[in-house]
């Protein structure tokens, strides 16, 4: 799988182009599952373009609450609606920028889950979280948003590692560092949902994925695909890291 998260970019026009170039891709990329996540107010758009290919679209947030008095907030409802299949939930940005506590995480997944959605739960530790030695620890904490979801609705969620200190930086994981987390994390999944799911389930790694640092990364066993930002606003990036990320 190959997954891009365009965050707070591109214009109706650049992101229509783009995933009229993916869609040509996708015709002849049936191995790997494309994901597109636009700023919300491109989603019903981007539903609609892709309409006829296997791209899917994915929202970047919802809010937990099924409905009230939250202003500037979507519902899991209403992105199921609006015709998205998956939603990221606790991207790095969510937790740092905009200070979203870790409880609302767990809360989120099952939102998500509740309305037919597939939750992409981001995880990942800051830099003086990996120099302090505490990377595992902060991970493992992070995956307790799945304590309490049930077997057959965990093998469907995807979990995406991606370090804070590596997104927007340039700077991406060593393969073996991601392959570390990436098997402590199918480990973990194993001890609380059962080995068998863990194996079934997708992990991600995301942090500057790039054309040329691909290929080291979805080599690693427990690397299932990629969650890519700055590289996806660009086709010819994109398509190159989903040609390169054919595993399943
Ligand atoms: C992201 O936003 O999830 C991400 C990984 O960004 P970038 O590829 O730009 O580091």
């Amino acid at each position: 799988m190959a997954a891009g998260n365009w965050k707070m970019n591109l214009t109706v026009g650049a992101a229509r182009k783009l995933v009229d170039d993916l869609k040509k891709l996708s015709f002849s990329m049936g191995a790997v599952d494309v994901l597109v996540a636009p700023p919300m107010l491109l989603v019903p758009h981007a539903t609609e373009w892709v309409k006829g290919s296997s791209v899917m679209v994915a929202a970047q947030n919802l809010h937990h609450e099924p409905k009230g008095a939250f202003t500037g907030e979507v519902s899991a409802s209403m992105v199921k609606e609006a015709g998205c299949t998956h939603v990221l939930i606790g991207h790095s940005e969510r937790r740092h920028v905009f200070g979203e506590p870790e409880e609302w995480m767990g809360r989120k997944v099952r939102a998500a889950l509740a309305a037919g959605l597939t939750p992409v739960l981001c995880v990942g530790e800051k830099l003086a979280e990996r120099e302090a030695g505490s990377t595992l620890e902060v991970v493992g904490r992070q995956l307790e948003a799945l304590a309490g979801v049930g077997q057959d609705d965990v093998i469907g969620v995807i979990v995406a590692y991606e370090p804070v200190w590596a997104i927007g930086t340039g700077r991406t994981a060593t393969p073996g560092d991601a392959q570390e987390v990436h098997s402590f994390v199918r480990r973990r999944l194993g001890e609380a949902h059962g080995r068998e799911v863990a194996e079934r389930m997708r992990i991600l790694y995301g942090g500057s994925v790039s054309p040329s640092t691909i290929a080291g990364l979805i080599a690693e066993p427990d690397v299932d695909g990629t969650l890519v930002g700055g590289a996806s606003l660009d086709s010819e990036s994109f398509m190159a890291i989903i040609r390169a990320s054919a595993k399943r």
